[in-house]
């Protein structure tokens, strides 16, 4: 495979089998005219997800699934397992509620009328948390090596975020490229997405099925969806391409993340609905109430049958 980075790619490489968990929404399809772009979600829609969304995000998970414990089933808590796992030492006096409360308190140190939903770089965040006075103690170190932050970040994100591409997600990718649709991705993202978007075709990124000038990740922007700023520098990079926002199809399992957020961007959009562990109606949110997607898929196939 071509990944960029060896370590890094823990994230494929600790990669366990899932499947979907089928949900009881009903698909809603039509052909939909003059698409000419289709961009993607990643976590919870190309890829099935444990958490339903990357590591760094805190939004608690919606079904308590077993695959999200992967690695031997015992219930030790995810950031002990991750440093124990590279480091070889247990550390008992941190956990992932510690880390979580790191990354909340890094969002509300940059949340601000320009910035409504920050987004934190997770490297920073490991390289803080690690760099713990009780931690660097028990593992009797003075200061960490990039490296070994890289590798702590991406083994507990292994652990705390399972992933498994979605059934047919690369064949939906290549029929589509194979019909002349630009591809691109809008995710809430960390450094490690782009190896497991990577692993989805086998191929890097930049040699690959999208565009690059279409992938927007938001840890390089430091601000997460539904924001508006991932879908303003999209719309943007279409416009370069000649492509209008009712020209592309945004296709996500999030009705506000996705769907409110791409629809007011003024993309065309297909909630993703087939798995529940991703399930997110947000339906007790009034900005989703009214929000009806121009397709609602249960199997990323039928967005070929949509997208003629
Ligand atoms: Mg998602």
């Amino acid at each position: 495979m071509n990944h960029r980075n060896e370590t890094l790619s823990a994230v494929v490489q600790h990669q366990v089998p899932m499947d979907p968990l089928p949900t009881s929404v009903r698909p809603s399809l039509k052909p939909l005219r003059s698409i000419r772009a289709v961009i993607f979600d990643v976590y919870g829609t190309l890829l099935i997800s444990g958490s339903g969304e990357v590591g760094a995000a805190v939004d608690p998970p919606t079904v308590d699934d077993p695959a999200s414990d992967a690695g031997g089933g015992e219930r030790l808590d995810p950031v002990r397992r991750a440093i124990g796992a590279v480091c070889g030492v247990d550390v008992p006096v941190v956990s992932k509620q510690d880390l979580i409360e790191t990354i909340v308190h890094e969002n509300d140190a940059h949340r601000g009328a320009e910035r409504p939903n920050p987004e934190v770089e997770i490297l920073d965040i490991w390289d803080k948390f690690l760099n713990r006075q009780e931690i660097r103690s028990l593992c009797g170190v003075s200061h960490w090596d990039a490296r070994v932050v890289s590798e702590v970040a991406a083994r507990y994100e292994a652990i705390a975020n399972p992933t498994w591409p979605m059934p047919s997600a690369a064949k939906v990718i290549t029929g589509l490229r194979n019909r002349d649709f630009r591809l691109g991705i809008v995710s809430n993202a960390q450094v490690f997405t782009i190896d497991l978007v990577q692993a989805l075709s086998d191929i890097a990124l930049a040699d690959g099925p999208f565009d690059l000038d279409l992938c927007v990740f938001s840890n390089r922007f430091r601000q997460s969806k539904p924001g508006p700023r991932l879908f303003d520098v999209l719309v943007r990079a279409m416009e370069k391409a000649g492509i209008a926002p009712e020209q592309a199809v945004y296709v996500g399992n999030d009705m506000l993340n996705d769907v409110w957020a791409a629809g007011n961007a003024g993309l065309k959009t297909a909630w993703y609905a087939g798995d529940r562990r991703s399930l997110r109606d947000r339906a007790n949110d009034p900005r989703c109430r009214d929000k009806i997607p121009d397709l609602v898929v249960t199997e990323l196939t039928q967005l070929l049958d949509c997208l003629g």
